[in-house]
């Protein structure tokens, strides 16, 4: 179960954790009409900071924006919200994130004449690694799945909504019962897209390479991090289609996500990926990340949010 904190803020009033309910005829259960984020918030020598929180709120309201979903705040409400949350429950030694907005309880149907009201949350608790602290370290075991990514234009890729993950459920679900710690999609095209719920990254000779925006990806803000750490460390980045065995060849893989930071992955469907362990560019990018918390990467892009400026 999540470590429940002691508040959460639901349509702009803190409620204790175990009130934060909502009908069970509310619309997002049924159709999946729900648009959310996954942020996380580091403790740093200033105090705890939300890492990238304008990103991640800018991507909520673009997700909003492809559902038709009107959000009764604005964004500088919700980034003071996200901060909030985090004060109010004490979060100084970090957090995961969830701030998100839904169709909620009203009339029946998938498109009734009356739409259903929006309700708004941001909740947050603490979580640790995604993919465990060692997977972190050591890399993990992959496949890819059988199940294959959003087709273009039939649920868009782009907006983070609840209903894209009954297909990352379906791709993460069938890796776990094959005994891999996560599946890669590929696109309806054969490409290599991304994993259930990260961004991926090959790097052969030194070169980083990463699928794109025709991939069917979500434009992870962990992979923008990324992609920007990389350059500046100078190392050139690519962003194209891949052919699913270039993982079979790859020197380092790593998966990126809010949740799965920066995870190494040591091994494709049984095939180990280069000597089978972390690799030194995944090593590297690592540091230059998780630097931004303890002060050894400068945040020259003013991606650290204090909490205590609300
Ligand atoms: N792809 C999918 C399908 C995801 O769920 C996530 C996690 N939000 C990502 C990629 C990574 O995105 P981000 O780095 O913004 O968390």
């Amino acid at each position: 179960p999540i470590q429940a904190a002691k508040h959460i803020w639901y349509n702009g009033k803190l409620v204790p954790w175990e009130k934060a309910t909502v009908h069970v005829l509310a619309h997002a259960l049924h159709y999946g009409s729900t648009v959310f984020e996954g942020v996380r918030c580091y403790a740093t020598a200033q105090g705890p900071v939300i890492f990238r929180l304008r990103d991640h709120t800018r991507r909520l309201f673009d997700s909003a924006r492809i559902y038709r979903i009107d959000i009764p705040y604005t964004p500088d409400e919700i980034n003071a919200a996200c901060k909030e949350i985090i004060v109010v429950n004490g979060l100084d030694k970090g957090a995961y994130m969830r701030p998100f907005a839904f169709r909620s309880y009203g009339e029946i149907g998938v498109a009734p004449k009356t739409p259903p009201p929006i309700d708004t949350v941001v909740a947050a608790f603490e979580w640790g690694a995604y993919l465990g602290a060692d997977g972190l370290e050591n890399g993990i075991d992959v496949c890819v799945s059988s199940w294959q990514r959003l087709a273009a234009n039939t649920i868009p890729a782009l907006g983070k909504a609840a209903g894209n993950y009954l297909s990352s459920q379906l791709i993460s679900m069938e890796a776990k019962r094959l005994g891999f710690a996560e599946g890669i999609g590929l696109g309806i095209d054969g490409s290599v897209s991304e994993g259930a719920g990260e961004n991926l990254f090959v790097v052969r000779d030194n070169v980083i390479y990463t699928p794109g925006l025709a991939n069917a990806i979500l434009q992870g803000i962990t992979r923008d991090t990324v992609i920007t750490l990389a350059r500046i460390h100078g190392f050139e980045v690519r962003e194209q289609a891949l052919p699913r065995e270039f993982l079979y060849l790859a020197d380092e893989i790593f998966l990126t996500g809010s949740a799965a930071e920066i995870t190494p992955v040591r091994s494709v469907d049984r095939i180990e990926v280069g000597s089978g362990k972390r690799g030194p560019v995944t090593e590297a990018l690592q540091s230059a990340f998780f630097g931004l918390f303890d002060g050894k990467t400068e945040d020259k892009w003013g991606w650290l949010e204090r909490c205590d400026d609300i």
